[in-house]
């Protein structure tokens, strides 16, 4: 068997792995990876198909371990390149699945799986075991080849007192264990964190005091998925007398589903329309809305510029009920910051017990291994520090240190005999969605971006006089976000002028050869004389 993560590895996001027994392809999870702050005008970030393309007859199946976004928000993409490859998940995971590819036109062929069934797709032998995380209804998956038994866990952890009371079926992983686990791929999010992670019922109090306390609005942002954090808001509303509004499409959309499935238990007349809830006293009203990622379209962020029907103000209190995805910190402290100028009162991790994280610590890591006894192991789902901590766990319970591999993304590791090893590499490079492109955008427009958005543009016209090759009118300066003064340009009209004498025939007969030429002199003159790095930009015209 080949296993081959084409995401996830070495980043938090885009989680996806193929593997590959006699010819075929079994893909389990296909998420989206989210931009950061030097990926400027980038919406979400795909895992790369390439190794795929031209062997998508070849895919029995995507397995989908959960519903977040960074394990199923790659599959429209996934998708597009072939409509009918056949989705297999448990009852949430392919109604926010279904839902996602609506908007996408694509109807997809679904496959209904519950924890503990078994089941063939294709060449590879299926069985589901229950693991809890910050959705409900996720599942491990154990795969059955003639390579052997490997069991990916996707994420988890082991709450022992979780909302739904669905615990991570560990007497399964037990006996997986005893049948011999050849290989196991572990979530690695929390590796570095020790202990255990808390329950997420040891945040009722604190969410409690939150309602008991709060004198006006209370507005709650969350993840449109964290369907147990809502479950806790809305028990607190209605425990303190409060109505309640989900506000933002996704949000609205993902609890109705919740709702519809029996995964969300909403007591009756405590949701009302957003527009109701609008004429009811303040002490009265609890929001729920997205955007605590600090998402610039989302709700919270626009509430936070006062670009929002909902008019944040004095006495208002805004409940950061979700973890903080690194990278995002400058964007969501930016928001914290707008919504106290604006009077709300903010509770979110770090001033009170209002979030607990969806990803087993250390010490259940640890308890996993112990239990599985697996011969080799591949830790999934993280950065390097992430994924080597994971690592360091597994040998620490004597799983032999060969048989541990870390590997990035696009590194093949072949199970052959019992012993996993590091086989080649296939391309895994980031692909950016940029509106209705996929893949167009690459990093040298990322790094055209943030020149622009450093040093703003500079467009030099120059009309040149074919016999002497020399400006024939003064050059003219155009600029977009570059600061400059009525003689800024003196210096570079010099250069462009010493710069063109010097070029050679071939140079003279070719306008992008004279429109480098000039580019090349007044970035190395702006650069000299003011330590600026604008994009330059030249347009030559014959006189
Ligand atoms: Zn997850």
């Amino acid at each position: 068997m080949r296993i081959t993560a084409l995401g996830g590895l070495g980043e938090v996001g885009r989680n996806m792995t193929v593997f590959e027994h006699a010819g075929r392809l079994l893909i389990v999870d296909c998420g989206v990876l989210f931009p950061e702050e030097h990926q400027p005008g980038i919406d979400v970030i795909l895992p790369d198909f390439t190794s795929l393309r031209d062997r998508l007859d070849d895919i029995d199946a995507i397995v989908l371990t959960h519903g977040h976004e960074d394990h199923i928000g790659g599959v429209p993409y996934l998708l597009k390149e072939r409509a009918d490859i056949p989705i297999i998940g448990s009852e949430l995971t392919l109604a926010f699945i279904t839902a996602k590819l609506k908007e996408f036109r694509i109807t997809p062929k679904t496959i209904q799986v519950a924890a503990g069934e078994r089941r063939t797709a294709g060449g590879f032998d299926l069985e589901f075991v229950a693991v809890n995380h910050s959705i409900p209804d996720g599942l491990a998956v154990a795969i059955r080849t003639r390579a052997g038994l490997v069991l990916h866990t996707g994420d988890f952890k082991m709450d022992q007192f979780p909302l739904d009371d669905r615990i991570t079926d560990l007497r399964a992983f037990a006996r997986l264990g005893e049948e011999g686990v050849d290989l196991f791929l572990t979530d690695s999010t929390n590796a570095e964190v020790p202990g255990f992670t808390m329950s997420e019922r040891d945040l009722t109090p604190a969410i409690d005091k939150v309602f008991a306390s709060s004198p006006r609005r209370i507005i709650v942002s969350s993840f449109a998925s964290h369907v147990h954090r809502i479950q806790q808001v809305l028990d607190a509303a209605h425990a303190n007398g409060r109505k309640v509004a989900f506000v933002g499409r996704s949000m609205v959309r993902n609890m109705g589903i919740a709702r519809d499935l029996g995964y969300l238990n909403i007591p009756k007349g405590l949701v009302v329309d957003f527009r109701k809830i609008q004429s009811m006293p303040d002490h009265k009203i609890t929001l729920i809305c997205t955007g605590s990622q600090g998402e610039p379209m989302a709700a919270l962020a626009r509430m936070a510029n006062g670009d929002h029907q909902i008019q944040v103000g004095e006495g208002d209190t805004v409940l950061l009920a979700s973890s903080l995805i690194p990278g995002n910190e400058n964007a969501i402290y930016g928001i914290i910051n707008k919504l106290i100028d604006l009077g709300a009162n903010i509770v979110h991790k770090g001033n009170a017990k209002v979030h607990v994280s969806g990803h087993a610590s250390a010490g259940e890591l640890v308890y996993c291994y112990n239990i599985v006894r697996p011969k080799n192991v591949m830790p999934v789902h993280g950065e390097s520090k992430h994924l080597h901590a994971n690592a360091e766990l597994a040998r620490r319970t004597g799983v032999p240190a060969e048989n541990v591999v870390v590997v990035s993304d696009g590194v093949t590791v072949d199970l052959v005999k019992g012993r996993a090893r590091v086989s080649g590499k296939v391309p895994a490079g980031l692909v950016y969605v940029d509106g209705q492109t996929i893949g167009t955008a690459t990093e040298d427009t990322l790094a055209e971006r943030r020149l622009l958005g450093d040093g703003g543009v500079v467009t030099v016209v120059a009309l040149l006089d074919p016999k002497t090759n020399q400006p024939a009118e003064p050059l003219e300066f155009l600029t977009k976000g570059f600061v400059h003064d009525d003689h800024t340009f003196d210096g570079a009209s010099v250069a462009v002028s010493k710069a063109l004498k010097h070029a050679t025939p071939d140079q003279v007969d070719d306008i992008g050869a004279l429109e480098k030429i000039i580019v090349e002199a007044v970035s190395s003159y702006l650069r000299r004389t003011y330590r600026r790095e604008p994009a330059v930009m030249a347009v030559v015209v014959d006189a």
